[in-house]
Protein backbone atom coordinates (compact mmCIF):
# COMPACT_ATOMS: atom_id res chain seq x y z
CA UNK A 1 0.00 0.00 0.00
CA UNK A 2 1.23 3.47 -0.87
CA UNK A 3 1.34 6.30 1.70
CA UNK A 4 0.76 9.77 0.44
CA UNK A 5 1.29 11.57 4.02
CA UNK A 6 4.82 11.16 4.41
CA UNK A 7 5.82 10.58 8.29
CA UNK A 8 7.97 13.29 9.81
CA UNK A 9 11.59 12.36 11.28
CA UNK A 10 10.80 13.40 15.27
CA UNK A 11 13.38 13.02 17.53
CA UNK A 12 12.43 10.84 20.58
CA UNK A 13 11.64 13.67 23.21
CA UNK A 14 8.77 14.82 20.99
CA UNK A 15 7.82 11.23 19.30
CA UNK A 16 6.79 10.22 22.83
CA UNK A 17 5.07 13.98 24.23
CA UNK A 18 3.26 13.53 20.72
CA UNK A 19 2.25 9.70 22.24
CA UNK A 20 0.94 11.58 25.58
CA UNK A 21 -0.74 14.57 23.97
CA UNK A 22 -2.95 12.93 21.54
CA UNK A 23 -4.87 11.20 23.98
CA UNK A 24 -4.86 14.20 26.17
CA UNK A 25 -6.35 16.33 23.33
CA UNK A 26 -8.61 12.96 22.88
CA UNK A 27 -9.93 12.94 26.33
CA UNK A 28 -10.67 17.00 26.09
CA UNK A 29 -12.57 16.50 22.85
CA UNK A 30 -14.45 14.16 24.07
CA UNK A 31 -15.75 15.57 27.14
CA UNK A 32 -16.93 18.65 24.80
CA UNK A 33 -18.61 16.29 22.53
CA UNK A 34 -19.68 13.74 25.27
CA UNK A 35 -23.67 14.23 24.15
CA UNK A 36 -22.30 12.80 20.49
CA UNK A 37 -19.61 10.13 21.37
CA UNK A 38 -21.14 8.94 24.54
CA UNK A 39 -22.51 6.07 22.68
CA UNK A 40 -18.98 5.06 21.29
CA UNK A 41 -16.48 6.59 24.05
CA UNK A 42 -13.27 5.62 22.47
CA UNK A 43 -13.91 7.07 19.18
CA UNK A 44 -11.73 9.93 19.34
CA UNK A 45 -8.75 7.48 20.96
CA UNK A 46 -8.45 4.95 18.05
CA UNK A 47 -7.22 8.62 15.28
CA UNK A 48 -5.03 9.33 18.44
CA UNK A 49 -3.37 6.34 18.86
CA UNK A 50 -3.16 5.63 14.86
CA UNK A 51 -1.33 8.95 14.28
CA UNK A 52 0.82 9.01 17.57
CA UNK A 53 2.17 5.76 16.37
CA UNK A 54 1.91 6.74 12.49
CA UNK A 55 3.95 10.29 12.94
CA UNK A 56 5.92 8.92 16.08
CA UNK A 57 6.44 5.52 16.22
CA UNK A 58 5.47 2.17 17.86
CA UNK A 59 6.48 2.91 21.24
CA UNK A 60 4.98 6.18 21.63
CA UNK A 61 1.89 4.80 19.63
CA UNK A 62 1.80 2.51 22.94
CA UNK A 63 2.20 4.78 25.43
CA UNK A 64 -0.78 6.60 23.79
CA UNK A 65 -2.98 3.35 23.36
CA UNK A 66 -2.11 2.78 27.18
CA UNK A 67 -2.69 6.62 28.01
CA UNK A 68 -5.88 6.31 26.62
CA UNK A 69 -8.06 2.90 27.66
CA UNK A 70 -6.84 4.80 31.18
CA UNK A 71 -8.19 7.59 30.04
CA UNK A 72 -11.05 6.42 28.70
CA UNK A 73 -12.05 3.77 31.47
CA UNK A 74 -11.70 6.61 33.72
CA UNK A 75 -13.39 9.84 32.83
CA UNK A 76 -15.45 8.40 29.74
CA UNK A 77 -17.45 4.72 30.33
CA UNK A 78 -19.43 4.99 33.37
CA UNK A 79 -19.00 4.92 36.56
CA UNK A 80 -16.97 8.15 35.60
CA UNK A 81 -14.15 9.54 37.20
CA UNK A 82 -13.01 6.21 38.58
CA UNK A 83 -12.00 2.43 37.88
CA UNK A 84 -15.54 0.69 38.31
CA UNK A 85 -15.11 -3.44 38.40
CA UNK A 86 -17.66 -3.40 35.84
CA UNK A 87 -17.28 -6.20 33.61
CA UNK A 88 -18.67 -4.05 30.90
CA UNK A 89 -15.92 -1.63 31.52
CA UNK A 90 -13.32 -4.11 31.47
CA UNK A 91 -14.19 -5.79 28.16
CA UNK A 92 -15.08 -2.13 26.60
CA UNK A 93 -10.85 -1.25 27.74
CA UNK A 94 -10.53 -5.09 26.27
CA UNK A 95 -11.71 -4.48 22.95
CA UNK A 96 -10.21 -1.07 22.73
CA UNK A 97 -6.71 -2.55 23.54
CA UNK A 98 -7.36 -5.24 21.26
CA UNK A 99 -8.11 -2.71 17.82
CA UNK A 100 -5.87 -0.11 18.81
CA UNK A 101 -3.19 -2.54 19.19
CA UNK A 102 -3.44 -4.15 15.80
CA UNK A 103 -4.32 -0.38 14.38
CA UNK A 104 -0.87 0.80 15.70
CA UNK A 105 0.87 -2.39 14.27
CA UNK A 106 -0.46 -1.50 10.94
CA UNK A 107 0.48 2.29 11.44
CA UNK A 108 3.96 1.22 12.02
CA UNK A 109 4.80 -1.06 9.49
CA UNK A 110 3.46 1.88 7.29
CA UNK A 111 5.59 4.25 8.85
CA UNK A 112 8.35 1.87 8.53
CA UNK A 113 7.73 0.90 5.43
CA UNK A 114 7.90 4.03 4.05
CA UNK A 115 11.12 4.84 5.32
CA UNK A 116 12.51 2.17 3.69
CA UNK A 117 11.18 2.78 0.68
CA UNK A 118 12.48 6.27 1.37
CA UNK A 119 15.51 5.26 1.84
CA UNK A 120 16.34 3.06 -1.02
CA UNK A 121 15.26 6.25 -3.45
CA UNK A 122 17.75 8.26 -1.53
CA UNK A 123 20.42 5.41 -2.35
CA UNK A 124 19.39 5.12 -5.73
CA UNK A 125 19.02 8.58 -6.62
CA UNK A 126 22.75 9.44 -4.67
CA UNK A 127 23.78 6.44 -7.30
CA UNK A 128 22.90 7.95 -10.35
CA UNK A 129 24.13 11.45 -9.09
CA UNK A 130 27.26 9.68 -9.09
CA UNK A 131 27.19 8.15 -12.52
CA UNK A 132 25.89 11.41 -13.85
CA UNK A 133 28.97 13.12 -12.28
CA UNK A 134 31.51 10.37 -12.96
CA UNK A 135 30.10 10.49 -16.83
CA UNK A 136 30.37 14.71 -16.74
CA UNK A 137 33.79 14.38 -15.78
CA UNK A 138 34.74 11.71 -18.03
CA UNK A 139 33.56 13.10 -21.17
CA UNK A 140 35.67 15.72 -23.18
CA UNK A 141 33.46 18.34 -23.32
CA UNK A 142 32.87 20.80 -20.89
CA UNK A 143 29.41 21.46 -19.24
CA UNK A 144 27.77 23.56 -17.43
CA UNK A 145 24.06 24.13 -16.31
CA UNK A 146 22.38 27.32 -14.77
CA UNK A 147 19.34 27.53 -13.19
CA UNK A 148 16.07 29.16 -14.55
CA UNK A 149 17.40 32.94 -13.99
CA UNK A 150 20.70 32.63 -15.32
CA UNK A 151 22.71 31.41 -12.43
CA UNK A 152 25.65 29.05 -12.62
CA UNK A 153 25.00 26.19 -11.28
CA UNK A 154 27.19 23.68 -11.86
CA UNK A 155 30.41 22.99 -14.26
CA UNK A 156 32.30 19.77 -14.80
CA UNK A 157 36.13 19.94 -14.19
CA UNK A 158 36.94 20.31 -17.82
CA UNK A 159 35.91 24.01 -17.67
CA UNK A 160 38.36 24.55 -14.26
CA UNK A 161 40.94 22.35 -16.71
CA UNK A 162 40.90 24.52 -19.62
CA UNK A 163 40.25 28.23 -18.35
CA UNK A 164 42.00 27.53 -15.51
CA UNK A 165 39.58 29.59 -13.39
CA UNK A 166 37.73 28.52 -10.49
CA UNK A 167 34.40 28.48 -10.01
CA UNK A 168 33.97 31.85 -8.65
CA UNK A 169 35.94 33.26 -11.29
CA UNK A 170 33.70 32.63 -13.59
CA UNK A 171 30.54 33.30 -11.92
CA UNK A 172 28.67 36.15 -12.26
CA UNK A 173 29.07 36.74 -15.96
CA UNK A 174 32.64 36.62 -15.64
CA UNK A 175 33.45 34.10 -18.30
CA UNK A 176 32.26 36.51 -20.74
CA UNK A 177 36.27 38.01 -20.80
CA UNK A 178 37.45 35.03 -21.40
CA UNK A 179 35.69 35.26 -24.84
CA UNK A 180 37.68 36.38 -27.87
CA UNK A 181 37.07 40.13 -28.34
CA UNK A 182 34.92 39.24 -31.93
CA UNK A 183 32.96 36.65 -30.14
CA UNK A 184 31.89 38.70 -27.34
CA UNK A 185 28.85 40.45 -28.63
CA UNK A 186 27.48 37.52 -30.97
CA UNK A 187 27.55 34.90 -27.74
CA UNK A 188 26.29 37.46 -25.17
CA UNK A 189 23.17 38.23 -27.48
CA UNK A 190 22.76 34.73 -28.00
CA UNK A 191 22.69 34.27 -24.40
CA UNK A 192 20.49 37.26 -23.50
CA UNK A 193 18.06 36.00 -26.06
CA UNK A 194 17.77 32.17 -25.28
CA UNK A 195 17.21 33.88 -21.17
CA UNK A 196 14.39 36.17 -23.33
CA UNK A 197 12.70 33.58 -24.78
CA UNK A 198 13.37 30.72 -22.27
CA UNK A 199 14.67 28.64 -25.08
CA UNK A 200 17.68 26.65 -25.69
CA UNK A 201 20.34 27.92 -28.33
CA UNK A 202 23.79 27.28 -30.89
CA UNK A 203 27.26 28.73 -31.55
CA UNK A 204 30.43 29.30 -31.85
CA UNK A 205 33.36 31.13 -30.08
CA UNK A 206 36.65 31.70 -29.11
CA UNK A 207 37.45 30.71 -25.66
CA UNK A 208 40.87 31.35 -23.78
CA UNK A 209 42.56 28.90 -22.32
CA UNK A 210 45.00 28.85 -19.66
CA UNK A 211 48.18 28.52 -21.97
CA UNK A 212 46.59 31.96 -23.38
CA UNK A 213 45.56 31.17 -26.66
CA UNK A 214 42.31 30.64 -27.93
CA UNK A 215 40.68 27.40 -29.48
CA UNK A 216 37.25 27.94 -31.35
CA UNK A 217 34.16 25.81 -29.47
CA UNK A 218 30.84 24.89 -30.39
CA UNK A 219 28.68 25.95 -27.74
CA UNK A 220 25.15 24.26 -27.37
CA UNK A 221 22.28 25.11 -24.76
CA UNK A 222 18.95 23.08 -24.24
CA UNK A 223 16.43 24.45 -21.70
CA UNK A 224 14.86 22.24 -19.06
CA UNK A 225 11.50 22.97 -18.02
CA UNK A 226 9.64 21.25 -14.99
CA UNK A 227 6.53 20.24 -15.03
CA UNK A 228 4.16 23.19 -14.70
CA UNK A 229 6.03 24.79 -17.49
CA UNK A 230 8.36 26.78 -15.68
CA UNK A 231 11.99 27.12 -17.06
CA UNK A 232 14.16 25.40 -14.53
CA UNK A 233 17.35 25.14 -16.01
CA UNK A 234 20.08 25.49 -19.36
CA UNK A 235 22.13 22.35 -19.82
CA UNK A 236 25.29 23.14 -21.59
CA UNK A 237 28.16 22.28 -23.41
CA UNK A 238 31.20 23.57 -25.22
CA UNK A 239 32.59 21.52 -27.80
CA UNK A 240 36.06 22.00 -29.12
CA UNK A 241 35.97 22.27 -33.05
CA UNK A 242 39.63 24.00 -33.01
CA UNK A 243 41.09 21.38 -35.63
CA UNK A 244 38.02 21.38 -37.52
CA UNK A 245 37.62 24.80 -37.67
CA UNK A 246 41.41 25.88 -38.94
CA UNK A 247 40.99 22.97 -41.42
CA UNK A 248 37.71 24.75 -42.87
CA UNK A 249 39.66 27.83 -42.74
CA UNK A 250 42.48 26.65 -44.88
CA UNK A 251 40.74 24.73 -47.21
CA UNK A 252 38.24 28.12 -47.65
CA UNK A 253 41.62 30.35 -48.06
CA UNK A 254 42.79 27.73 -50.65
CA UNK A 255 39.94 28.05 -52.32
CA UNK A 256 39.73 31.68 -52.66
CA UNK A 257 43.27 31.64 -53.75
CA UNK A 258 42.32 29.17 -56.78
CA UNK A 259 39.54 31.12 -57.66
CA UNK A 260 41.59 34.68 -57.60
CA UNK A 261 44.26 32.57 -59.33
CA UNK A 262 41.62 31.40 -62.39
CA UNK A 263 40.44 34.69 -62.48
CA UNK A 264 43.72 36.25 -62.47
CA UNK A 265 45.14 33.89 -65.32
CA UNK A 266 42.08 33.60 -67.20
CA UNK A 267 41.61 37.02 -67.54
CA UNK A 268 45.43 37.84 -68.75
CA UNK A 269 45.50 35.27 -71.30
CA UNK A 270 41.90 36.25 -72.67
CA UNK A 271 43.48 39.29 -74.23
CA UNK A 272 46.61 37.61 -75.90
CA UNK A 273 44.88 34.59 -77.19
CA UNK A 274 41.93 36.80 -78.70
CA UNK A 275 43.97 38.97 -80.75
CA UNK A 276 46.21 35.93 -81.76
CA UNK A 277 43.16 34.34 -83.49
CA UNK A 278 42.07 37.43 -84.86
CA UNK A 279 45.83 37.88 -86.52
CA UNK A 280 45.92 34.08 -87.42
CA UNK A 281 42.40 34.32 -89.05
CA UNK A 282 43.16 37.84 -90.45
CA UNK A 283 46.66 35.84 -91.77
CA UNK A 284 44.55 33.14 -92.84
CA UNK A 285 42.23 35.27 -95.25
CA UNK A 286 45.22 37.19 -97.26
CA UNK A 287 47.06 33.85 -97.71
CA UNK A 288 43.66 32.60 -99.48
CA UNK A 289 43.74 36.23 -101.02
CA UNK A 290 47.38 35.53 -102.70
CA UNK A 291 48.61 33.51 -105.84
CA UNK A 292 51.79 32.98 -103.53
CA UNK A 293 49.89 30.06 -101.55
CA UNK A 294 49.81 28.53 -104.54
CA UNK A 295 53.72 28.40 -104.57
CA UNK A 296 54.23 27.58 -100.82
CA UNK A 297 52.25 24.32 -100.73
CA UNK A 298 50.20 23.34 -97.14
CA UNK A 299 50.95 26.75 -95.46
CA UNK A 300 47.08 27.95 -95.78
CA UNK A 301 46.14 24.70 -94.21
CA UNK A 302 48.44 25.01 -91.32
CA UNK A 303 47.51 28.28 -90.64
CA UNK A 304 43.86 27.05 -90.73
CA UNK A 305 45.30 24.53 -88.20
CA UNK A 306 47.09 27.37 -85.87
CA UNK A 307 43.94 29.35 -85.98
CA UNK A 308 41.62 26.03 -85.42
CA UNK A 309 43.97 25.27 -82.18
CA UNK A 310 44.04 28.73 -81.27
CA UNK A 311 40.11 29.27 -81.12
CA UNK A 312 39.86 25.79 -79.11
CA UNK A 313 42.16 27.98 -76.94
CA UNK A 314 40.29 30.63 -76.76
CA UNK A 315 37.41 28.82 -75.70
CA UNK A 316 39.27 27.29 -72.62
CA UNK A 317 39.83 30.49 -71.26
CA UNK A 318 36.13 31.22 -71.92
CA UNK A 319 35.36 28.41 -69.63
CA UNK A 320 38.14 28.83 -67.24
CA UNK A 321 36.58 32.97 -66.59
CA UNK A 322 33.25 31.28 -66.57
CA UNK A 323 33.59 29.10 -63.71
CA UNK A 324 35.70 31.52 -61.31
CA UNK A 325 32.84 34.00 -62.07
CA UNK A 326 30.19 31.18 -61.41
CA UNK A 327 32.25 29.84 -58.14
CA UNK A 328 32.95 33.39 -56.96
CA UNK A 329 28.86 34.66 -57.72
CA UNK A 330 30.29 37.06 -60.40
CA UNK A 331 28.30 35.46 -63.05
CA UNK A 332 26.13 39.00 -64.64
CA UNK A 333 23.57 38.59 -67.10
CA UNK A 334 21.97 40.85 -69.69
CA UNK A 335 18.53 40.86 -69.49
CA UNK A 336 17.28 42.14 -72.74
CA UNK A 337 14.40 41.39 -75.80
CA UNK A 338 17.23 39.38 -78.49
CA UNK A 339 15.62 37.44 -81.75
CA UNK A 340 16.01 33.94 -80.25
CA UNK A 341 15.60 32.53 -84.14
CA UNK A 342 18.06 35.05 -85.54
CA UNK A 343 20.73 33.20 -82.52
CA UNK A 344 19.79 29.86 -83.50
CA UNK A 345 20.36 30.31 -86.83
CA UNK A 346 23.81 31.41 -86.53
CA UNK A 347 25.00 29.48 -84.49
CA UNK A 348 23.78 26.64 -86.35
CA UNK A 349 25.41 28.25 -89.56
CA UNK A 350 28.89 28.85 -87.35
CA UNK A 351 29.17 25.04 -86.62
CA UNK A 352 27.44 23.47 -90.43
CA UNK A 353 30.87 22.70 -91.30
CA UNK A 354 32.33 21.52 -88.01
CA UNK A 355 29.09 19.32 -87.89
CA UNK A 356 29.66 17.96 -91.68
CA UNK A 357 33.25 17.28 -90.84
CA UNK A 358 31.58 14.59 -88.45
CA UNK A 359 29.00 13.34 -90.64
CA UNK A 360 26.10 15.11 -89.08
CA UNK A 361 23.42 16.52 -91.09
CA UNK A 362 21.68 19.82 -89.33
CA UNK A 363 17.76 19.63 -89.23
CA UNK A 364 16.38 22.68 -88.08
CA UNK A 365 13.12 23.14 -87.75
CA UNK A 366 13.10 26.97 -86.18
CA UNK A 367 9.52 29.22 -85.49
CA UNK A 368 10.46 32.56 -87.38
CA UNK A 369 10.36 35.61 -84.69
CA UNK A 370 10.97 34.24 -81.81
CA UNK A 371 11.85 37.13 -79.42
CA UNK A 372 13.16 35.87 -76.35
CA UNK A 373 14.92 37.85 -72.27
CA UNK A 374 18.04 37.33 -71.33
CA UNK A 375 21.69 37.61 -72.43
CA UNK A 376 22.05 36.56 -76.19
CA UNK A 377 25.53 35.85 -76.20
CA UNK A 378 25.68 33.83 -73.25
CA UNK A 379 22.59 31.88 -74.73
CA UNK A 380 24.52 31.41 -78.11
CA UNK A 381 26.89 29.95 -75.78
CA UNK A 382 25.27 27.69 -74.25
CA UNK A 383 23.33 26.57 -78.31
CA UNK A 384 27.09 26.28 -78.96
CA UNK A 385 27.78 24.00 -76.48
CA UNK A 386 24.43 21.67 -76.73
CA UNK A 387 25.43 21.61 -80.45
CA UNK A 388 29.06 20.55 -79.98
CA UNK A 389 27.83 18.05 -77.32
CA UNK A 390 24.87 16.53 -80.20
CA UNK A 391 28.61 16.96 -83.05
CA UNK A 392 31.22 14.81 -80.23
CA UNK A 393 28.71 12.45 -78.50
CA UNK A 394 26.31 11.54 -82.07
CA UNK A 395 29.19 11.92 -84.69
CA UNK A 396 27.78 10.37 -88.18
CA UNK A 397 24.37 10.58 -87.30
CA UNK A 398 21.68 13.19 -87.91
CA UNK A 399 20.92 16.12 -85.35
CA UNK A 400 17.60 18.03 -84.73
CA UNK A 401 17.50 21.16 -84.13
CA UNK A 402 13.75 22.69 -83.05
CA UNK A 403 12.80 26.23 -82.16
CA UNK A 404 9.26 26.64 -80.59
CA UNK A 405 6.90 28.83 -78.61
CA UNK A 406 5.35 26.90 -75.48
CA UNK A 407 2.59 28.86 -73.90
CA UNK A 408 4.69 31.71 -72.74
CA UNK A 409 8.42 30.30 -72.86
CA UNK A 410 10.43 29.42 -75.78
CA UNK A 411 11.25 26.30 -76.09
CA UNK A 412 14.57 25.14 -77.69
CA UNK A 413 15.83 21.44 -78.35
CA UNK A 414 18.62 19.79 -79.37
CA UNK A 415 18.33 16.40 -79.98
CA UNK A 416 21.15 13.43 -81.48
CA UNK A 417 20.84 9.83 -82.35
CA UNK A 418 24.51 9.38 -80.27
CA UNK A 419 25.68 7.07 -77.57
CA UNK A 420 22.98 8.68 -75.26
CA UNK A 421 23.38 8.64 -71.40
CA UNK A 422 22.29 6.54 -68.88
CA UNK A 423 19.27 7.22 -66.61
CA UNK A 424 21.59 6.89 -63.57
CA UNK A 425 23.91 9.47 -65.00
CA UNK A 426 21.26 12.06 -66.20
CA UNK A 427 20.89 14.35 -63.24
CA UNK A 428 24.82 14.70 -62.48
CA UNK A 429 26.24 15.09 -66.06
CA UNK A 430 24.80 19.32 -64.81
CA UNK A 431 27.29 19.24 -61.90
CA UNK A 432 31.18 20.54 -62.41
CA UNK A 433 33.13 18.14 -63.63
CA UNK A 434 30.62 15.55 -64.08
CA UNK A 435 31.18 13.03 -67.25
CA UNK A 436 29.31 10.05 -68.36
CA UNK A 437 31.82 8.97 -70.36
CA UNK A 438 35.42 7.86 -70.34
CA UNK A 439 37.89 10.85 -71.24
CA UNK A 440 40.01 7.94 -73.20
CA UNK A 441 37.29 8.13 -75.62
CA UNK A 442 35.97 11.73 -75.48
CA UNK A 443 37.97 15.22 -74.32
CA UNK A 444 36.47 17.56 -72.59
CA UNK A 445 36.53 19.06 -68.86
CA UNK A 446 32.69 18.30 -68.09
CA UNK A 447 31.77 21.72 -67.03
CA UNK A 448 29.62 22.76 -69.93
CA UNK A 449 26.57 21.64 -69.18
CA UNK A 450 26.96 23.00 -65.73
CA UNK A 451 28.14 26.63 -67.02
CA UNK A 452 25.01 25.80 -69.59
CA UNK A 453 22.86 25.16 -66.69
CA UNK A 454 23.68 28.06 -64.43
CA UNK A 455 23.30 30.84 -67.33
CA UNK A 456 20.00 29.44 -68.13
CA UNK A 457 18.71 29.02 -64.45
CA UNK A 458 20.49 32.75 -63.72
CA UNK A 459 18.22 33.95 -66.40
CA UNK A 460 15.16 32.60 -65.15
CA UNK A 461 14.88 29.26 -67.54
CA UNK A 462 15.38 25.80 -67.11
CA UNK A 463 17.63 22.73 -69.17
CA UNK A 464 17.03 19.37 -68.80
CA UNK A 465 17.42 16.23 -70.76
CA UNK A 466 15.98 13.03 -71.83
CA UNK A 467 17.96 9.87 -73.38
CA UNK A 468 18.21 6.54 -73.98
CA UNK A 469 21.83 4.34 -74.04
CA UNK A 470 22.65 3.72 -77.76
CA UNK A 471 19.78 5.79 -78.79
CA UNK A 472 20.48 9.46 -78.32
CA UNK A 473 19.64 12.10 -76.26
CA UNK A 474 17.41 15.39 -76.65
CA UNK A 475 18.34 18.58 -74.54
CA UNK A 476 15.64 20.98 -73.80
CA UNK A 477 16.02 24.66 -73.22
CA UNK A 478 13.10 26.73 -72.07
CA UNK A 479 14.00 30.36 -72.02
CA UNK A 480 11.37 33.25 -71.00
CA UNK A 481 9.29 34.75 -74.02
CA UNK A 482 10.09 38.47 -74.21
CA UNK A 483 6.16 40.42 -73.18
CA UNK A 484 4.65 42.65 -75.15
CA UNK A 485 4.64 46.50 -76.12
CA UNK A 486 4.62 46.89 -72.02
CA UNK A 487 8.03 45.03 -71.70
CA UNK A 488 9.63 47.33 -70.13
CA UNK A 489 13.56 45.64 -70.78
CA UNK A 490 15.16 47.44 -73.74
CA UNK A 491 15.49 45.85 -76.76
CA UNK A 492 19.14 44.17 -77.95
CA UNK A 493 21.98 46.60 -80.17
CA UNK A 494 23.29 45.55 -82.81
CA UNK A 495 25.37 42.42 -81.56
CA UNK A 496 29.35 42.39 -81.29
CA UNK A 497 31.52 40.14 -83.53
CA UNK A 498 31.25 36.67 -84.00
CA UNK A 499 33.80 34.77 -81.81
CA UNK A 500 34.70 37.45 -80.01
CA UNK A 501 35.69 36.16 -75.83
CA UNK A 502 34.43 37.67 -73.46
P1 LIG B 1 32.18 17.60 -71.68
O1 LIG B 1 31.41 17.34 -72.92
O2 LIG B 1 33.30 18.54 -71.84
O3 LIG B 1 32.56 16.35 -70.97
P2 LIG B 1 29.69 18.71 -70.66
O4 LIG B 1 29.43 19.38 -69.38
O5 LIG B 1 29.29 19.42 -71.90
O6 LIG B 1 31.23 18.36 -70.66
O7 LIG B 1 28.94 17.30 -70.63
C1 LIG B 1 29.02 16.52 -69.46
C2 LIG B 1 28.85 15.05 -69.82
O8 LIG B 1 27.51 14.84 -70.26
C3 LIG B 1 29.70 14.57 -70.95
O9 LIG B 1 30.99 14.18 -70.51
C4 LIG B 1 28.90 13.39 -71.47
O10 LIG B 1 29.14 12.25 -70.69
C5 LIG B 1 27.47 13.82 -71.25
N1 LIG B 1 26.86 14.39 -72.47
C6 LIG B 1 26.67 15.70 -72.74
N2 LIG B 1 26.04 15.85 -73.93
C7 LIG B 1 25.81 14.61 -74.39
C8 LIG B 1 25.17 14.08 -75.58
N3 LIG B 1 24.65 14.89 -76.50
N4 LIG B 1 25.14 12.74 -75.71
C9 LIG B 1 25.65 11.92 -74.78
N5 LIG B 1 26.27 12.35 -73.65
C10 LIG B 1 26.34 13.68 -73.46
Amino acid sequence: MRVRLPPPQLDLARAYALGVALPLAAVALSMVLRPLVGAVPFALFVPAVVFATYLGGLGPGLVALGLSATLCAYALIPPYDAFGPSSAEAAAVAVFLVVGGALCWVASQLRDGYFERHTAREAAHRELQEWFRTLLETIPQMVWTSDGSGRAEFQNSQIRDYTGKSDAELAGGRWRRLLHRDDRAPTVALWRRMREQGTGGEGTLRLLGRDGRYRWFLVRAVHVRAVDGRLRQWIGTLTDIHAQKESEDAKAEAVRARDVFLSVASHELKTPVAAALLQIQKAHRMLRRTEAAADLPGIAQRVAASAASVERLGALVGTLLDVSRIATGKLTLERRRFDLTGSVTSVVARHAEAADRAGCAIEVDVAPGVTALGDRLRIEQVITNLLSNAVKYGAGRPIALGLARRNDVALLTVADRGIGIAPEDQARIFQPFERAVSAHHYGGLGLGLWIAREIIEAGGGAIRVQSHPREGSTFSVELPLAGGSSDPVPREAAPPADGALR
